[in-house]
């Protein structure tokens, strides 16, 4: 593993970071009501970059109390679904006008490498809401014959109105900042509801520089709100707020099911987007070569911290080593450094917390009989940073293959047949995604309708489109995002029947 230098904050963002970053509160950015504020670090150094407003449960309040004035007196819940439209669509044009700066954003508060948040989060968040633009006029009822055996004779009109939903709360974590802002805003304000959107603790740049950009495309003020703060407090307000409607929730399993507890108090809506332990499986007959790289680069893409990252690589026995000496000189020769070195390839992690984390998990794999191929360890050096790692000898109740690391390491572990692997495939109480590599399209149709995971790619990985539905199987979670399914998420059905 060879390093890539560190870095100065980029002159273009002093500006931004040197005023006190603020919630935005029906419109208007002001400090948290306690007077608060918490440090926002740079990953790749360890230094304070920012001070950002720390919110908790009265700021969720007022956040609540403007959200609930917008969607009930308007002027948002009176435009036309195509004024809706054209305000969505303009904060595509602002995201993509602005991709720059939002991608060294991202680089300086989740430490990814710039080039991968400009083509990857700026560009998919951006297009995030250019697709929901085009459904917010696309939503519409049914009408439905009625044969009620009860009233012989009678003639009835039936109908379906989708209506939005309400005030929702979305939690996101850190791990694609502007782009989970983007999964969440967008299908909300395509179906008229109104937000108050809570970014990660450890991530909390590019979610106001979004509220910024939110401004100035014209939503109205108290359509989107955003308040910072921890999950504990901020967080947990927003989830057992009697007067939000839905919550919206993405991060770890552990919270969510504390977001489902949260939410009982008045049954609103839950979907979750959780974590994930996902097979990424490699049959002898593929192409191995494009198998090998599509093997690192689902796990080391975005330093793992993926939920859906192809962290359990089952490789078909005659192929193993071959494959596991391939992902292992990848992930050897990688560049890890710096998200502003443009010949960086892998950042730091998100956090202290996340690098001690995944230290932990490594740790632990190598105690109990793991053995690494490739990395294994943290870097000696300021900033969160840790070895691209290939541990095998993996065995199935290891915590390495068991639980999600949410970090680069893959445990590679043979298999000899289909019966072995679709078992091994599925003992997980994820379900969020798998990766199939294969030459023989039946045996990969066969096994993408036998894994157990909301999504299946084949000879491919970390695809993702804002057309194409996204969520998890098992305990990765309720409900899909993107796509058309993402709407229902933020909508309700009201049947209305006239006698004629
Ligand atoms: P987390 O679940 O604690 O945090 C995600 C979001 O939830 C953040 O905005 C956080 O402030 C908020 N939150 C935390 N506690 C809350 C509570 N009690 N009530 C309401 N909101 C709360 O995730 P983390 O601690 O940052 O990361 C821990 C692990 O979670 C990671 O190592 C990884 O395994 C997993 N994770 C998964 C995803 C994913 O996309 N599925 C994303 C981030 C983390």
């Amino acid at each position: 593993t060879s390093i890539a230098s560190e870095h100065a904050v980029p002159s273009e963002l002093r500006s931004f970071l040197s005023s006190p970053k603020q919630l935005l509160i029906n419109g208007r950015w002001v400090n948290a009501q306690s007077g608060k504020t918490f440090d926002v670090f740079d990953p790749a150094t360890d230094d304070v970059i920012a001070q950002a407003a720390e919110g908790n449960s009265a700021d969720i309040d007022a956040a609540v109390v403007a959200a609930r004035a917008a969607f009930d007196e308007g002027p948002w819940s009176k435009m036309t679904a195509s004024e809706r439209s054209r305000l969505i669509w303009k904060i595509g044009d602002l995201i993509e006008e602005n991709a720059d700066q939002l991608a060294q954003l991202e680089t300086l508060d989740n430490g990814k490498p710039f080039a991968v948040a400009k083509a990857a989060d700026v560009a998919l968040a951006a297009d995030m809401f250019r697709y929901m633009a085009g459904w917010a006029t696309k939503i519409e009822g049914n009408t439905i014959p009625l044969n009620v055996p009860y009233a012989p004779g009678s003639e009835f009109h039936a109908y379906t109105l989708k209506e939005p939903i309400g005030v929702v709360g979305q939690i996101i974590p850190w791990n694609f900042p502007l782009l989970m802002a983007a999964w969440k805003l967008g299908p909300a304000l395509a179906t008229g509801c109104t937000i108050v959107l809570k970014p990660a603790e450890q991530t909390p740049l590019s979610a106001i520089r979004l509220g910024e950009l939110v401004t100035e495309a014209g939503i109205p003020d108290g359509v989107v709100n955003i308040v910072t703060g921890f999950g504990e407090t901020a967080g947990a307000a927003l989830a057992s707020h009697d007067d939000v409607d839905k919550i919206a929730f993405t991060g770890s399993t552990e919270v969510g099911k504390l977001i489902i507890g949260a939410a009982t108090g008045n049954l609103k809506k839950v979907t979750l987007e959780l974590g994930g332990k996902s097979p990424n499986v490699i049959y002898d007959d593929a192409d191995i070569d494009t198998a090998v790289a599509g093997a690192a680069d689902a796990i080391f893409f975005n330093q793992g911290q993926v939920c859906s990252a192809g962290s359990r690589l089952y490789i078909q026995s005659g192929i193993y080593d071959e494959v596991v000496a391939g992902v292992s000189e990848i992930a050897s020769n990688m560049k890890v450094g710096s998200g502003f070195d443009p010949s960086t390839q892998m950042g730091p992690l998100v956090s202290r917390e996340q690098f001690e984390r995944v230290s932990g998990y490594l740790q632990a794999g190598l105690d109990a009989g793991a053995e690494a191929a490739a990395g294994g360890a943290a870097l000696d050096r300021n900033g969160y940073f840790v070895q691209p790692t290939v541990l095998k000898n993996a065995t199935p109740e290891m915590s390495v293959v068991r639980e999600e690391i949410f970090g680069p390491v893959v445990a590679a572990m043979p298999f000899e047949n289909d019966n072995e692997l679709k078992a091994h495939a599925n003992d997980s109480s994820y379900g969020l995604a798998a990766g199939i590599w294969t030459r023989d399209i039946s045996k990969a149709h066969r096994l993408a309708k036998a894994v157990k995971a909301g999504t299946v790619w084949i000879n491919c990985y970390s695809i993702f489109d804002a057309a194409l539905p996204f969520g998890g199987y098992k305990q990765s979670g309720w409900g899909r995002e993107m796509g058309h399914a993402a709407l229902e998420n933020y909508l309700q059905t009201k049947s209305v029947c006239v006698n004629l």
